[in-house]
């Protein structure tokens, strides 16, 4: 049991001045393994007036020594590698077999944006204008539970990268992985006050990070309900605003795919995170005349997915993060049998020898319609939803009949057909036959209310900074 009582603030450890406590527990056993104070609105405000400190300097300092801090950081995640997964795995019952991948990625967004920095100019000529892009100032970044270390990382490399400073509140069920990351930085030697990290809830800590004269971008990522709460706070002071949000991501199967393979690769991209990932393609598109071969090959598939514990290196799928995401989801799995889909594979309740922890089923509905429940909300967990079309017209206007548009993904044996389907599928990426986002210069984000601005590469760092015009350089 870990007592996780710290911020991190003007480059010290200092103890939480709140006295709300947050029991953490380890979603495969519900066991407690830690308690987290969470942090108050003063414990912000001093996060927040030492990054306005420390923004005066560090907005001055070369490339070359904000290179030497991102690869400082990576260089001690990646120390700390095995650490660091072990505490994924244990708070978020994240499997092993993926959880070390994504702290690895955590590490190398740093590489990432020191090889993007490299090459981004913060001057240059438009005509007879000077352009000056100047960091826009103290970053507030609000990150959500699901894959802690990479969306800390993603917000402190390009903000540092731009000589940004910035205060962190990530999600308050990652206290322990948190805390390993904040002993990461602390090692890092950032200046004081460029890196600041604050526990608390969204309520408490993002309330007054959103509404804070101080801070000049607020970058989140999470659900659409809360990117809209946000935008709403941030404009009495007109922040900059990113929102990395939620998705319902359309899965378009072509018939002349290679079914043997496509489907396995659609349940996977489906199940991604035991379901709990924004690019996870949970409307899986198919044609109509050969939905008894789909049905099949799904069953097979999911039944070769491995559920189990996180630590066990054979487990694909794991529990869902905690009681309330596990309870949602049985509230989806029983609108989608209320609405009349056809439950192909798994249901109500636990899997079988899976009581102890917050598994739930590994589902699949056929025969849903596109205004069904299932198939409009994200549900954030292993549930997927099966819509049948006749032609490609009518698989595209399906897969575009939402109000989201974070992800899209195209099966086809035909690469040219492919990529015609891809370029009138509305969404941020849309992947071709493949389900790894494994381009980390692309641009992510996403169209419609998956939100606003984009992650990666030049795209996040032009996010951070603010183009000033200097006329008269004739
Ligand atoms: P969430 O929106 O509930 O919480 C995200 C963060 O916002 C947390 O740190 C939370 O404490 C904070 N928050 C809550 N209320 C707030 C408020 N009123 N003001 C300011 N901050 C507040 O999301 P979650 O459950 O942590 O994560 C799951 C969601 O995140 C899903 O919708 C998923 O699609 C989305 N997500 C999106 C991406 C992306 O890149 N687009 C990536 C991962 C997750």
């Amino acid at each position: 049991m870990r007592v996780l009582d710290q911020h991190y603030i003007n480059g010290r450890f200092v103890t939480s001045r709140g006295s709300e406590v947050l029991e953490l527990t380890n979603p495969a056993t519900k066991e407690v393994i830690g308690r987290l104070t969470l942090g108050n609105e003063e414990d912000v405000r001093e996060a927040i007036s030492a990054a306005k400190a420390a923004f005066a300097s560090f907005s001055k300092t070369t490339i070359e020594e904000r290179i030497s801090l991102l690869q400082r950081l990576h260089d001690r995640i990646m120390e700390n590698e095995e650490q660091l997964t072990k505490a994924a795995v244990e708070e978020y019952g994240s499997p092993i077999s993926a959880t070390r991948g994504r702290t690895v990625f955590s590490a190398k967004t740093c590489l990432y944006t020191i090889e993007a920095l490299k090459n981004f100019l913060f001057e240059k000529m438009s005509g007879t204008t000077k352009v000056i892009l100047e960091p826009l100032g103290v970053i507030g970044a609000i990150t959500p539970w699901n894959a802690n270390y990479t969306h800390i990382c993603n917000k402190i490399a390009p903000a540092i990268a731009t000589g940004c400073t910035i205060v962190v509140k990530p999600s308050e069920l990652s206290g322990t992985q948190t805390q390993l990351l904040m002993e990461c930085i602390a090692d890092v030697g950032f200046p004081p006050g460029v890196v600041n990290i604050v526990n608390g809830t969204g309520a408490v800590i993002g309330t007054e990070m959103t509404n804070h004269p101080d801070i000049a971008k607020i970058s989140f990522t999470g659900s659409t309900h809360v990117g809209k709460i946000i935008a709403r706070g941030a404009a009495d002071t007109l922040k900059r605003l990113a929102l990395e949000l939620g998705g319902k991501n359309p899965n378009v199967i072509l018939d002349d795919a290679d079914f043997a393979k496509a489907i396995p690769l659609a349940v996977q991209i489906g199940l991604s995170n035991t379901g709990q990932a924004c690019h996870a393609g949970t409307r899986i598109l198919v044609p109509e005349q050969r939905m008894e071969e789909v049905t099949s090959l799904i069953r097979q598939s999911v039944a070769s997915t491995k559920m189990g514990s996180p630590t066990d290196p054979d487990s694909v799928l794991g529990p869902l993060v905690n009681q309330k995401q596990y309870e949602t989801v049985q509230r989806y799995i029983q609108s989608g049998l209320d609405e009349g889909a056809d439950l192909i594979t798994g249901g109500l309740g636990h899997p079988e020898g899976l009581e102890h922890g917050w598994f739930a089923r590994a589902t699949v509905f056929t025969n849903v319609k596109n205004d069904m429940k299932i198939a409009k909300e994200e549900i954030f967990g292993p549930v997927l939803s099966v819509i049948s079309y006749r032609t490609e017209e009518e698989a595209i206007a399906i897969a575009n009949d939402t109000v989201y548009g974070l992800a899209a993904y195209v099966s086809s044996s035909d690469l040219s057909r492919a990529r015609r389907v891809a370029s009138k599928l509305i969404a941020g990426r849309v992947l071709i036959n493949k389900g790894a986002h494994d381009d980390p210069y692309a641009p992510f984000g996403g169209f419609k209310q998956s939100g606003l601005g984009r992650d990666s590469g030049v795209y996040g760092l032009e996010e951070h900074v603010e183009p000033k015009a200097i006329l008269g350089y004739e």
